[in-house]
């Protein structure tokens, strides 16, 4: 071979592993693959919400080829795809070492998976924490499968209109623009499976997502052999009315027990991540009586194949179905077991005999599941009490529930300047040492990273963060405002205190609560001396007029003049809004009414990029929280009066940031470096990071759920 042709012949090879690397969401947590795709298009990387599959389509593989011969271009392709190549091919994993016990991979079921912004297939953060065990899971080399439904409209992409009122827009996602591929047949064609819902049978089609080494299975029954109206039953994340969820339910459950069974995979452990998947116990249960089992003894082998997280501390927040609709939708399914509507009744009824008691899904997840667990150690506790009638006899410690508390996938969430800082001093495998406790406490001292070079990343962040806002806010004005361009320039400012407040606007959260007493707040944010800046984002429930409510009153307040500049409301809350805020914020506010949040996720996202945490004692902050390395708003109590405890929460959340948080960021040496903040810092990196990981949950669900 000629020099010339053998150089061809390796282009081409470059060029198709880069084509399949845009297929596997492995690059989403790599920032030099991310830099690669963006570099390819920057304006269709821009305009497909960050995707590798678009950008990759848009590129011939004549040019392709030419741009490979940039050396330098050339030299950073082939590396990636090494370390790709290494990752995919690595045998001496975590789960090598440590769960070589389990003799099929694990099933892990939910409603939503957020991965990245480019795939809207989640609406909060469920779905966040899914992805994020989904990441970890391949990352430790986990046998793992997910299932899920392929939302085509996903969840909505939210607009402010200039009356400040939330709009949804629900673009049609083609799957031929996502990293994703169609499961077919070993002898050909597409892989077509069924469920019955009402007197119709459903077919379905699966998708499937590469994730690092393990995959994800979306089902599909936007088929033409369906019915209209079941067409677009998996269109949307929870959208439609209750006949809409509890089909979707069945087509999760009992589809995706099914799918797993018709490709020959029989998972050691199925995961119910929520009660939505929880119809899944009822196929496994049919499959075992149509195999003759008694019903006694099918039940018992399904508990001992599934476990289950609950996620909602409320009694209303959990599924549940009348008779009548439950007799509709499954009878037809039902039916064969020979088993009777009341018996299908009992097994989702905390009084089983109690004709008035609708079907709810997290009791049938619990009776069918050989273990149970909250996501943080309060809401074990929350949730204990609120399942204790399912355990007559059992007192409430003893409720067979306990707690994992949940973490996030720290590469994924670290943006590229994090992981930039963290490679040159950690070293490029930091990444693998989430797990490892001792190895932040090397942060304790400025050997590893001075506190001038951290103050230095917290600046670089916030000023990232303001520029993106500006963008936001600019684009967001010429939509209505085409004639009159916003001078953005001062809005916001890259020297000022910087307060995120970014979740769904469930009304739980409190989104308005630090307005509630404007004598208080508007001097603490007009100190020219110490500048302030509050920046929200969030969706609201498309049924949630509360919600919306509070969106409009925050961007109403972001036009008075005493916030205007200084408090700013951000469109469209995802994961790429999510990634600047997290990373450019230097203070993450959360102020849920406690107990209501379960867990949180949020703020475990700050830490890497030296941001830190001034929470309510809820969910995890109230085990994070240690008094040096973040805030606390209130104490570890309940209050159960909700004005009494508006009025708690929002004088403590004022008298820390006026006795504490905003003085100690303004508290600057002679170099303006805030020494106490850095001290901070450098206490919430090294005992949260470590301990709020994906990495570390996914090995306690192996150690005390999976192997077990
Ligand atoms: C992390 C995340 C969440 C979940 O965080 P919470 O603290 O529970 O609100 C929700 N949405 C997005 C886009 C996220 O990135």
């Amino acid at each position: 071979m000629t020099d010339q042709n053998h150089s061809a012949a390796h282009h081409h090879s470059l060029a198709t592993r880069l084509r399949r690397l845009a297929y596997n969401l492995w690059w989403t947590w790599n920032p030099e693959a991310q830099q690669i795709f963006k570099e390819l298009s920057p304006l269709v990387w821009r305009y497909s919400e960050h995707s590798a599959v678009a950008v990759m389509r848009e590129i011939s593989d004549q040019e392709l080829h030419v741009r490979l011969h940039d050396r330098e271009f050339h030299h950073r392709v082939h590396a990636v795809l090494e370390s790709f190549d290494a990752y995919m091919n690595a045998t001496d994993t975590w789960a090598h070492r440590h769960a070589a016990g389990l003799k099929g991979p694990v099933a892990y079921f939910s409603a939503e998976f957020g991965f990245h912004e480019s795939l809207p297939i989640y609406s909060g953060g469920l779905g966040i924490l899914s992805g994020d065990h989904t990441r970890s899971a391949s990352d430790l080399g986990l046998p793992f499968v997910g299932i899920t439904l392929f939302y085509r409209q996903g969840y909505f992409r939210q607009r402010i209109n200039p009356q400040g009122w939330q709009e949804e827009l629900y673009p049609t996602a083609e799957p031929d623009t996502l990293p994703l591929e169609l499961v077919v047949r070993p002898e050909g064609g597409r892989l077509l499976n069924s469920v019955e819902i009402g007197h119709s049978t459903v077919y379905f089609q699966t998708w499937r997502l590469a994730v690092g080494r393990v995959s994800l299975y979306l089902l599909d029954t936007n088929l033409p052999e369906n019915d209209q109206h079941f067409q677009g039953l998996t269109s949307t994340v929870y959208g439609g009315n209750i006949d809409t969820r509890i089909g979707q339910e069945v087509v999760l459950g009992i589809g995706g027990a099914r799918l797993l069974a018709s490709l020959g995979i029989t998972p050691s452990v199925y995961h119910m991540n929520e009660g939505h998947s929880a119809f899944l116990t009822l196929e496994l249960l049919a499959e075992q009586m149509r195999n003759g089992a008694t019903v006694e003894n099918a039940r018992e082998n399904v508990r001992s194949r599934c476990i289950f997280t609950t996620h909602t501390p409320v009694p209303a927040g959990h599924d549940r179905f009348s008779r009548e609709l439950m007799e509709h939708m499954l009878g037809k399914f039902w039916s064969p077991t020979g088993l009777s509507t009341d018996n299908l009744m009992a097994l989702g009824r905390v009084h089983t005999e109690d004709p008035e008691e609708q079907f709810t899904m997290t009791v049938l997840a619990l009776r069918m599941s050989r273990a149970a667990n909250g996501v943080s150690e309060l809401h074990g506790h929350v949730s204990r009490e609120m399942w204790k009638d399912l355990y007559p006899g059992t007192a409430v410690e003893q409720v067979p529930i306990g707690h994992i508390t949940n973490g996030i996938h720290t590469p994924g969430w670290a943006t590229a300047h994090a992981h930039d800082f963290w490679n040159t001093r950690l070293g490029s495998d930091w990444t693998e040492k989430l797990m490892e406790p001792g190895f932040w406490k090397k942060l304790s001292n400025g050997d590893l990273a001075s506190d001038e070079e951290l103050w230095a990343l917290r600046y670089v962040l916030r000023r990232d963060l303001v520029e993106f806002v500006r963008r936001q806010v600019y684009e967001q004005h010429m939509r209505f405002n085409v004639e009159h361009p916003l001078d953005t320039s001062h809005l916001l400012s890259p020297d000022a205190l910087t307060i995120g407040f970014a979740r769904r606007f469930a009304t739980y959260k409190r989104a308005p609560l630090i307005f509630r007493h404007p004598e208080q707040i508007v001097p603490l944010l007009s100190d020219p001396a110490r500048p302030v800046q509050l920046i929200f984002a969030g969706k609201a429930h498309p049924r949630d007029n509360d919600g919306k409510r509070f969106i409009q009153r925050i961007v109403e307040l972001s036009r008075q003049p005493e916030f205007a500049g200084k408090v700013v409301f951000v469109e469209n809350y995802d994961i790429n809004v999510a990634r600047h805020l997290i990373s450019g914020c230097d203070v993450w506010l959360n102020n849920p009414r406690r107990p209501l949040e379960a867990s949180g996720t949020s703020g475990m996202k700050v830490t890497i990029h030296g941001g830190l945490n001034f929470s309510i004692l809820d969910g995890w902050w109230r085990e994070g929280h240690n008094g040096q390395n973040g805030w606390a708003i209130g104490d570890d109590s309940n209050e159960t009066d909700l004005e009494t405890q508006d009025d708690r929460d929002v004088q403590s959340l004022y008298n820390a940031l006026r006795e504490s948080v905003i003085p100690e960021f303004f508290d600057r040496d002679e170099h303006g470096v805030p020494r106490r903040w850095l001290q901070r810092i450098r206490q919430s990196m090294m005992t949260l990071v470590s301990q709020f990981s994906t990495d570390r949950m996914v090995a306690e669900y192996v150690r005390r759920y999976y192997l077990s």
